[in-house]
């Protein structure tokens, strides 16, 4: 575990507003949220970003995504899910997550 930010809020070692987890996933509310719903959904397996994402990990993001879009109510309005990479995608947190934003029409721009 070492000292991922992500891993120790898996854990429970860092608090979070969790909203979602299973066995494969954890979810929680963005400490500083660009829309009025930003979710972030983790692996509970460490993985650096999505490039060392895997098919089962890939299946289960996914899953997540639909079952949070639907308990956050924005199903139906839309929202977007975004997982920044690297130093050019302004990635800051080296634990594979995945944004899920939503609750207001976001901008069209995303860079
Ligand atoms: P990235 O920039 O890597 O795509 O996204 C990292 C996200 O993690 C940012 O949106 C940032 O606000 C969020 N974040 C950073 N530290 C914490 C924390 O301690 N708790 C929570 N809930 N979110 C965090
Ligand atoms: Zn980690």
């Amino acid at each position: 575990m070492g000292d991922c930010l992500f891993c120790r809020i898996i854990a429970g070692e860092i608090p979070s507003n969790k909203v979602y987890e299973n066995d494969k996933v954890f979810a929680f509310r963005d400490i500083n949220p660009q829309a009025p719903v930003h979710v972030l959904i983790v692996p509970k397996k460490h993985m650096d970003n999505i490039l060392a994402c895997d098919a089962d990990t890939a299946a289960a993001l996914t899953d997540a995504v639909r079952a949070i879009a639907e308990q956050e109510g924005v199903e139906q309005s839309g929202f977007r899910v975004v997982s920044n990479c690297g130093k050019d995608g302004a990635q800051s947190v080296n634990h594979l997550h995945v944004h899920l934003m939503g609750g207001r029409a976001l901008a069209e721009r995303m860079a």
